[in-house]
């Protein structure tokens, strides 16, 4: 199958994607190339080496080239460029498109550690970051400035998980010629086709749902025309790239990521609708659940959800907390999420919104169902809530 075959159904693709065996003596998986040198055979080659397919493995190598051809087929991209994980495929995004003096949009509910970057490092070179509210919708005009460059989406957003109004985002920014680029670490390709509803630019932590067994760091940035050869070049100036095992291992992960995300979905929708009529729980935060915001967007511009999502606890005692979490069977504490076992995650977001204070003062926690039996996970979250009620 070749890697154009765009009218394949996406299972096809995934099982597919990426490999050329008859380029490896009939081996199925494009194999692990452990390259920084690429030689030349003739002086004249090495002069034309700019247009030689590999040249330096920080570059590209065939294995990265496998990959992000894999990934920018998915996307329906003109292409795509790895990092050596989310986190750096986000920051070299918003490098690619402001300078100093320059403002950027983000969500309030933006990945923490980019937040950090805006705040700590964006600011000295002065870049204007500012935020806005999730649900802002196409009031998002009023926050545009004359020397805005870039309006950044996380859709669903960390921990709270609403979900933006793309289509209206994306309308204001074409009107203001405006670079948009969105995460797409929970939905992935399967879920959300953003280059499709007119952003330029999606960008995965292929740590998580791509990878899918908590074994390697990797990200991922899809880019339409008008914006690829920008952050490529600005990938290779910061001198990123993703090592060469981690590129195997995060194709072999496309080749099961339709059916394992199938279970985190079902368990997800599965223990999110029963959390939400469980007395100790406030609040379910999945997009797929009327009562979490940005529903009706999601239901708009989403062909479907994965399954980690958040729930707030009405308990805010700390000791009644530890009482829970300290004992879980199958729920690990953990900071990941996407891979086969299932993990959690306590987070009071109290002190961290700027466009408006997160309401209340409930225990946040974030949960992955991993591929484990629904039953037990469901236990394993009833045994914990019975835990929040023991004195
Ligand atoms: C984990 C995560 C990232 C960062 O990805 P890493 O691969 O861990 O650097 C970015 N965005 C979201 C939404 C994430 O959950």
């Amino acid at each position: 199958m070749s890697d154009n075959d765009k009218d394949k159904k996406t299972a096809t693709l995934l099982a597919h994607l990426g490999s050329t065996p008859y380029r490896y003596d009939g081996v199925v998986n494009t194999p692990v190339h452990r390259a920084s040198t690429f030689v030349l055979e003739t002086y004249e080659e090495f002069c034309n080496c700019f247009e030689a397919p590999f040249r330096y493995g920080r570059e590209r190598t065939p294995t990265s080239a496998a990959f992000e051809r894999a990934i920018a087929t998915l996307d329906g991209a003109t292409g795509a460029v790895v990092t050596s994980s989310g986190l750096a495929a986000i920051n070299a995004v918003i490098m690619s498109f402001v300078e100093g003096g320059e403002h950027v949009l983000l969500p309030d509910n933006l990945y923490g550690f980019t937040r950090d970057f805006c705040t700590r490092t964006l600011s000295k070179y002065g870049v204007q970051t500012e935020y806005y509210d999730p649900m802002i919708g196409a009031d998002i005009e009023k926050q545009i400035k004359p020397n805005t460059k870039l309006l950044y989406m996380e859709s669903p957003g960390s921990l709270t998980y609403e979900v933006q109004d793309i289509g209206a985002f994306v309308s204001v920014a074409k009107k203001y010629d405006i670079v948009t680029a969105i995460d797409n670490s929970w939905a992935t390709p399967l879920n959300l086709k953003p280059l499709d509803l007119g952003i330029d630019i999606s960008i995965m932590s292929a740590t998580k749902y791509i990878s899918g067994h908590s074994d390697m760091m990797l990200g991922v940035i899809s880019c339409n025309e008008k914006t690829i050869d920008i952050v490529r070049d600005t990938v290779r100036q910061l001198g990123n790239c993703a090592g060469s095992e981690e590129l195997y291992l995060g194709l072999r992960g496309l080749r099961t990521l339709d059916v394992r995300l199938e279970r985190h979905k079902h368990s997800g929708l599965e223990l999110a609708k029963w959390l939400s009529s469980r007395n100790e729980v406030k609040k379910v935060l999945h997009p797929a659940l009327p009562e979490s915001a940005g529903h009706e967007n999601w239901k708009k511009y989403f062909l479907g959800c994965s399954g980690v999502f958040a729930i707030v606890l009405k308990e805010t005692n700390k000791e009644k907390i530890a009482n829970m979490l300290d004992s879980m069977q199958i729920f690990k504490m953990g900071f990941s999420w996407g891979g086969y076992e299932s993990l959690l995650f306590p987070e009071q977001l109290n002190q961290q919104r700027l466009t408006k204070p997160w309401e209340g003062d409930g225990f946040l926690l974030r949960i992955h169902p991993g591929l484990e039996d629904l039953e037990d996970l469901k236990q394993d979250l009833a045994d914990g809530l019975k835990r929040l009620q023991a004195n």
